[in-house]
């Protein structure tokens, strides 16, 4: 039986679910949290009691820096037991990878980290941010008879479906429905009731163990997307830009890439010179396979790892958080192959 859980913590970062037009200028800026609480009493009605924090300043998520993502994982990690499940407010142009990062940064998670947001601010007539914040927020205070969390992960909420962060990706700047997963099918979607898929949540091997989380990342990461026309001094300049420890390609299809001589001298060159090259397609679904074709295969024997079918933004994420944890980029390459927390079919 699912019922709602005592506590949970509303952490509010800003984005379009909280902001109001300045009458200044017109533009879209973040205003009080107190404002959204006024707009949303139905949060009020929730038998479970729910803190608020307010990040000073609230941001607009393009400005989104990994200084946030470690402020966020250590709050999450002070508040762990007192409550039971963490809802996140955020702008939906990053939420993606700020969800990503905080997927890998929390270890051993047992609660719900929900995130959310909406693409009309809650005070506007037609706004999805109260059905997004409402749904987050029983999602994250959802639990078993045993009291564990129903979805013992970091996900997304939105537009009636609940994916896991490190498989998101926001595909639509002006539908309600902005993110998808393609290669993972959803935690829950939320009609009449909220419909778990229990199958595909992440099982918690022992609800014991204790939450761990990372902080040191390692931001050396670029990424060069591939196009017909591309010139060897552009591919040049950011595979073997200096200060860069990885570069992530992203490839057409399968994972293919010019076989032409100089673009595989180039990424020879850049491995050669300690640089970690990861292969990422840009389609939204399916995963790299670099044994089809020829420009993959060059690829593959020059040394370089695939990411498989995780998405960009799990890759980059995926990426800081391990160069953060290993000097040795070969750990960093072995862990590439590897899915740590569900982000890797
Ligand atoms: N620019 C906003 C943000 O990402 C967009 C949104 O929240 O939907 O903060």
């Amino acid at each position: 039986m699912i019922k709602n859980l005592s506590s949970l913590l509303l952490i509010y970062t800003g984005g379009t679910i909280g902001m109001k037009v300045d009458p200044a200028d017109g533009a879209l800026k973040p205003f009080d949290f107190s404002q959204i609480l006024s707009e949303v009493p139905e949060i009020l009605k929730f038998a479970c009691k729910i803190d608020v924090h307010s990040y000073n300043p609230l941001i607009d998520s393009s400005d989104v820096e990994t200084g946030l993502w470690v402020s966020l994982v250590e709050l999450i990690k002070e508040n762990y037991d007192k409550y039971d499940g963490f809802v996140i407010l955020h702008g939906t142009d990053t939420m993606a990878y700020t969800a990503s990062a905080v997927s890998f940064m929390l270890e051993n998670l047992s609660k719900a980290v929900v995130f959310t947001g909406s693409q009309l601010p809650i005070g506007v007539p037609r706004t999805d941010g109260r059905e997004n914040l409402i749904s987050a927020i029983e999602i994250a205070s959802a639990h078993d008879e045993n009291g564990h969390s129903i979805v013992p992960e970091v996900s997304i909420f939105f537009a009636g479906t609940l994916v896991r962060a490190n498989r998101a990706t926001k595909i639509n700047a002006e539908e309600f429905s902005a993110f998808r997963s393609y290669n993972y099918p959803p935690l829950a979607t939320a009609g009449v009731k909220i419909r778990y898929n229990h199958p595909a949540i992440h099982s918690v091997y022992d609800w014991g163990y204790g939450l761990e989380v990372s902080t040191k990342l390692d931001t050396r990461v670029s990424i060069l997307k591939i196009h017909p026309a591309i010139t060897e001094s552009v591919a040049r300049n950011v595979l073997l830009a200096e200060g860069c420890r990885a570069v992530i390609i992203e490839t057409y299809g399968s994972g293919n890439a010019p076989s032409k001589g100089w673009f595989i001298s180039l990424v020879q060159e850049a491995i050669a010179k300690g640089k970690i090259i990861v292969n990422k397609t840009q389609c939204l679904g399916g995963s790299v396979d670099m044994n089809i074709y020829e420009g993959g295969r060059l690829l593959l024997a020059s040394g370089v790892v695939s990411a498989g079918d995780t998405t960009t933004e799990a890759t980059l994420a995926k990426l800081f958080y391990l160069m953060g944890l290993y000097e040795d980029n070969d750990m960093v390459t072995k862990a590439m192959a590897k899915s740590l927390r569900g982000e890797l079919s």
